[in-house]
């Protein structure tokens, strides 16, 4: 077969354990053979993270946003049980997630793989559901205390011109909880750009959703911020593409998705978003067949496997058994870049690479010849075989070629 070129490159972040070997196996079996691959290779194992000083993990988001796209393999947060795992560890490195999230200002977005021999729990769902969670502030950076008297508690804002702007939160009559939240035009701007730029990537419709009838001000800032941009930088080419962007209540916009077909967008705030995100990935299925995209606001993305380095599959393949891991997520973190890269550099053959490729990965778990976590997810009757992971890729690599 002939091969396919590439002009520019893209970021390859490999990674740990069990995906590290998933990663060159799908490099070698399903991608060298074909593309002439040409990547920015950053070693994002643990040991080379403590070898630079974790520097190898800011050059390849630093190279992300130069080159536009990347594909990253599962990493190993350390927490103290690696500490002692690993004793050349001279810290403990902070999440690789973390620290490309917050260089690339992006967005993560999930979406499940979806196929007819496993059948989503809510029966009407034909097409993936894609979650977009707002990944900063809420919630998660808020102060809270208790209080144990009767009194009242005051919200103050102090400017750095000296103005100063105050309210009455609550006169209680006894012990109270509280709790103070914030966050920021900025963030929710960049928030609100990532989702239009990846609906419109995707070209599917983005739903948005938040309480701004109760929340007036706070969730109001949300749906305004949203709006403007939409106005100002999408409109045209969201109409152009025929696609909807679809503002609603979340009440509302629950009880929408569980009577949908699917196939669409729904951006979520920080705690909505961590909640719905799990809710949509048990009703799909697995977390080995859901593909997470970090998408900046200006379209720069990074695509990788929701799971981890699954270390237990790993431990077993260390003392030489086959096992039998899903590599159907990192795979279509594969294609998502490959595709990306072809849109981007106007490479048709690319694109079309990167469809063959999920459409025989597809094809092959719907011929039942897939990986052992799936057999208990197949519809009753549907005949399937559990193989290991290297016959699954070499069934996929023949249906390939
Ligand atoms: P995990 O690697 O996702 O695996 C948890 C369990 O889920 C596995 O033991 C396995 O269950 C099942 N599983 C996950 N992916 C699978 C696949 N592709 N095929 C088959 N089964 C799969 O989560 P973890 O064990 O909590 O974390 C392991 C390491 O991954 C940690 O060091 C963590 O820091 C890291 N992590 C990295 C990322 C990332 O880089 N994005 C995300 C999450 C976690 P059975 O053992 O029952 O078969
Ligand atoms: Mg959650």
């Amino acid at each position: 077969m002939k091969t396919i070129n590439m002009t520019t490159p893209l970021v390859e972040m490999d990674g740990d354990e069990m995906t590290r070997v998933l990663w060159g196996l799908i490099k070698e079996k399903l991608i060298l053979p074909y593309v002439d691959l040409k990547t920015e290779y950053y070693d994002l194992g643990l040991l080379n993270r403590n070898a630079t000083k974790d520097q190898i993990t800011v050059d390849a988001a630093n190279a992300t946003k130069r080159l536009g796209v990347a594909v990253k393999c599962a990493t190993i947060t350390p927490n103290r049980q690696r500490m002692e795992e690993y004793p050349e560890l001279t810290e403990m490195w902070k999440s690789p997630n973390g620290t490309i999230r917050a260089i690339l200002d992006g967005t993560a977005f999930r979406a499940p793989i979806v196929l007819p021999c496993i059948k989503p729990v809510v029966k009407n769902w034909e097409a993936p559901i894609t979650i977009a969670r707002h990944a900063y502030g809420d919630m998660y950076k808020a102060v809270d205390m208790a209080t144990g008297e009767p009194g009242a508690a005051t919200l103050t804002f102090r400017g750095e011109s000296g103005a100063e702007k105050t309210l009455t939160v609550q006169t209680v009559d006894g012990p109270a909880v509280w709790q103070g939240q914030h966050n920021k035009d900025s963030s929710i701007r960049a928030f609100a750009r990532s989702c239009f730029q990846y609906a419109l990537s995707q070209k599917q419709d983005l739903w948005f959703s938040t309480k701004d009838t109760i929340a007036k001000v706070y969730d109001g800032a949300f749906k305004q911020i949203f709006e403007e941009e939409y106005e100002a930088g999408y409109k045209a080419e969201f109409e152009k593409q025929g696609l909807t962007y679809f503002y609603t209540l979340i009440d509302d916009a629950v009880a929408r998705v569980i009577r949908s077909k699917g196939g669409f967008i729904w951006a979520l705030k920080n705690y909505d978003g961590d909640v719905m995100s799990d809710m949509i990935a048990a009703a799909f299925g697995s977390l080995a067949m859901m593909t997470s995209v970090l998408v900046s606001p200006d379209g720069t993305m990074e695509f990788e496997a929701s799971h981890g380095t699954v270390t237990r599959h790993y431990y077993r393949y260390l003392k030489g058994e086959k096992t039998s891991t899903n590599p159907m997520a990192t795979i279509f973190a594969w294609t998502g870049a490959l595709k990306r890269r072809g849109e981007l550099d106007g490479l048709a053959d690319l694109v079309r690479f990167g469809q063959r490729l999920e459409a025989a990965s597809l094809e092959t778990l719907e011929s039942g010849v897939m990986t052992k976590d799936l057999l208990p997810l197949v519809e009753p009757g549907f005949q399937a075989r559990g193989v290991d992971s290297e016959e699954f890729l070499d069934a996929i690599a023949a249906r390939l070629s």
